[in-house]
C-alpha cells in the first residue's frame, strides 16, 4: 500500500489539502485528528474523568470506531453512530488536545490508524503520522504556517459549520494547543527528519495543492514505489 504522511499543528490546512491530494492520487484521506475527536466526544458525552486512568481505560474497552469511507468523505461511527460535526465544537476541541496526551489513549488509537494505513493507499493527516504511526510510509510533508494565519482560516471553516467564535479567542487556543501538542511526553508534534516542510502562509490553497503533488510525484516517481 502507498501511504502518505502529512502532519502539522492545528489549521495548517492538513486536512483540506490531504484530501485534495487523495483525490488526485485515488487514494483514502484519513483525518487522525478526528480519531482523537471521536474519543473526546465519547468522554464527554458519558461523563469520564479523563485524569483517571483507570476509567479512561474501561471507556476505552466500551469504544468502538468504524471508518468508512462515503462519497470520498471519511465518516466515523461511533458505536455504530456518525459523530457528524459534533466533534468539531470548541469543547471537544480542547478536551482531544487534552486526551491526546494519554498514552493509553495514543496506544489505542495508534493500532486504528496503522491497521486503516496496512488496508488503504491513503493520505494520512496528524502530528505524529511520519514519526510514529508510519515512520516507513513513502512521502513525509510537514505542513506549517504562522499561528494568525491558522486562526483566520479556523474562523472561517468553523463559520461554515454554522460555530461562531471570536477570533482573538481563536488565536489563543492556538498557540495553547500548538504549545500542548509540541510539548507532550509521547508522541509530540514534530517534524519527521525525513519530511519535506512545506509553509503554507503565504500561499493559496491551490499553490499548496500543486506544491504537495509536485512533491509527492517526484518522490513516488523516484524509485521507492
Ligand atoms: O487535527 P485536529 O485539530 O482535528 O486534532 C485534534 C487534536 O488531536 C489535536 O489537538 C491533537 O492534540 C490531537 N492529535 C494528535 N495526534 C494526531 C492527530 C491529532 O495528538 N495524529
Amino acid at each position: 500500500m502507498i501511504n502518505i504522511a502529512i502532519d502539522g499543528p492545528s489549521g495548517a490546512g492538513k486536512s483540506t489539502i490531504s484530501k485534495a491530494i487523495a483525490k488526485h492520487f485515488g487514494f483514502v484521506h484519513i483525518d487522525t485528528g478526528a480519531l482523537y475527536r471521536t474519543v473526546a466526544l465519547y468522554v464527554f458525552e458519558n461523563n469520564i474523568n479523563m485524569n483517571d486512568e483507570k476509567s479512561v481505560a474501561k471507556a476505552l474497552e466500551n469504544i468502538d470506531i468504524k471508518v468508512a469511507i462515503e462519497e470520498d468523505l471519511q465518516k466515523i461511527y461511533l458505536n455504530g453512530k456518525d459523530v457528524g460535526t459534533k466533534i468539531r465544537e470548541p469543547n471537544i476541541t480542547k478536551m482531544a488536545s487534552d486526551i491526546s496526551k494519554l498514552k493509553i489513549v495514543r496506544d489505542f488509537l495508534l493500532d486504528v490508524q496503522r491497521k486503516l494505513a496496512k488496508e488503504n493507499d491513503c493520505v494520512m493527516d496528524g502530528r505524529d503520522i511520519g514519526t510514529v504511526v508510519l515512520p516507513d510510509s513513502d512521502v513525509k510533508i510537514f505542513l506549517t504556517a504562522s499561528p494568525e494565519v491558522r486562526a483566520k482560516r479556523r474562523l472561517l471553516q468553523q463559520e461554515e459549520m454554522g460555530i461562531f467564535e471570536n477570533y482573538e479567542k481563536i488565536l489563543e487556543d492556538i498557540k495553547k494547543r500548538d504549545y500542548n501538542d509540541s510539548h507532550r511526553e509521547i508522541a509530540p508534534l514534530k517534524q519527521a527528519e525525513d519530511a519535506i516542510k512545506v509553509d503554507s502562509s503565504e500561499f493559496s490553497f491551490e499553490q499548496i495543492k500543486q506544491k504537495c503533488k509536485n512533491l509527492i510525484d517526484e518522490r513516488l516517481k523516484n524509485g521507492r514505489i
